[in-house]
């Protein structure tokens, strides 16, 4: 199609939302354009093995995973550009995308999918020990938790994230270490005395991590240093998960729809955002559930309620 073209919809990110938005919105016939970003396939391209997405009963690697979304949007005739929105504007009842070298794409419709990355802690080896590059370092207990069967782990936070995220590790890890920077925890009382009725969880409060330590490979241990009196001890753990939050990737859409007071895109249940014709999918509008599965779900609800929202505009 050519760049002047105004095109039914444009696809914004290449996560499982955008993807199945994707597969959802070419087999519809709508010949969807997904702008997939600079690293295509979203944060499972960052995941090691996969092993809660139905359908791979022995796991699947999130790249391998990702490569295989993309290749079944390609073959449903969605077409893909590496590309990222720059900004979007309204153009009457259209949309105009700037992408790349200032080229500008029309569209009817918009399905906004760019996903929520990690905040990182910033703490040395943190880069290092994250796949694909090493092990040891993840942001995500449902999906890794696994891997570090009883095994002693921290996590780091206090919010209700962290909370949660120990409680499932508590199931499947040795011991579990709560690494919080204050004495005071932001996580709701039900979560904290949860946490706090397991054995196995311990907790180190007025601590951050100070360095992650590990033989080149593995993670082996963390150095925490105190917010008080800056002293460090190291402890020897195999596993360090992160929840001190996420960042919506949705900067390009201030000024233009309904964020909350953090970011993350406001939609219905049917992913609509209050601009007609522009629809929410995944971790960039959800907060809670943060799944590859449940992301995708959302990019199907999307895809269906754009193709009914053009339906309705003929
Ligand atoms: P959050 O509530 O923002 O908590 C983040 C935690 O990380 C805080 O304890 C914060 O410390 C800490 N933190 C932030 N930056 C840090 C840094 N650079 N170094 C060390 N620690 C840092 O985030 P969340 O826990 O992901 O929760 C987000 C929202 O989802 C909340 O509204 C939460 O209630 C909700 N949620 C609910 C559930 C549930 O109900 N089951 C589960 C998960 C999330 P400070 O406290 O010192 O700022």
């Amino acid at each position: 199609m050519s760049d002047n073209a105004l095109r039914n919809t444009i696809i914004i990110g290449s996560g499982p939302a955008g993807l199945t938005a994707a597969i959802y919105a070419a087999r519809a016939r709508l010949e969807p354009l997904v702008l997939a970003g600079t690293t295509p396939g979203g944060q499972l391209t960052k995941t090691s093995e996969v092993e809660n997405f139905p359908g791979f009963a022995e796991g699947i690697l999130g790249p391998k995973l990702m490569d295989a979304m993309i290749e079944q949007a390609k073959c449903c005739g969605a077409e893909l550009e590496w590309e990222s929105a720059e900004k979007i504007e309204r153009d009457g009842k259209n949309f105009a995308v700037t992408i790349g070298g200032g080229k500008v794409l029309k569209s009817r419709t918009i399905i906004f999918a760019t996903g929520a990355a990690p905040r990182f802690m910033q703490a040395p080896g943190e880069l290092e020990y994250q796949p694909p590059k090493g092990s040891g370092v993840t942001y995500c207990a449902v999906c890794d938790g696994n891997f570090y069967r009883n095994m002693p782990v921290i996590v780091v936070g206090g919010g209700d994230s962290a909370m949660e995220e120990a409680i499932y590790l508590s199931n499947l890890c040795k011991e579990v270490t709560i690494v919080h920077r204050r004495e005071g925890l932001r996580a709701s009382k039900v979560m904290v005395e949860r946490a706090r009725g397991r054995k196995n969880i311990r907790w180190e409060l007025n601590q951050v991590v100070d360095e992650i330590l590990g033989d080149g490979k593995k993670v082996t241990g963390v150095r925490l240093k105190s917010t008080q009196d800056g002293k460090t001890k190291k402890l020897e753990i195999k596993g360090v998960f992160s929840a001190i939050g996420h960042i919506p990737t949705t900067g390009v859409l201030k000024g233009l729809v309904d964020l909350d007071e953090d970011g993350y895109i406001k939609a219905d249940e049917r992913q609509c955002t209050n601009v007609p014709g522009l629809f929410a999918a995944g971790d960039c509008h959800d907060r809670r559930y943060r799944q590859a599965v449940t992301a995708a779900g959302m990019g199907c609800k999307a895809a269906l309620e754009m193709e009914r929202y053009l339906a309705e505009q003929h």
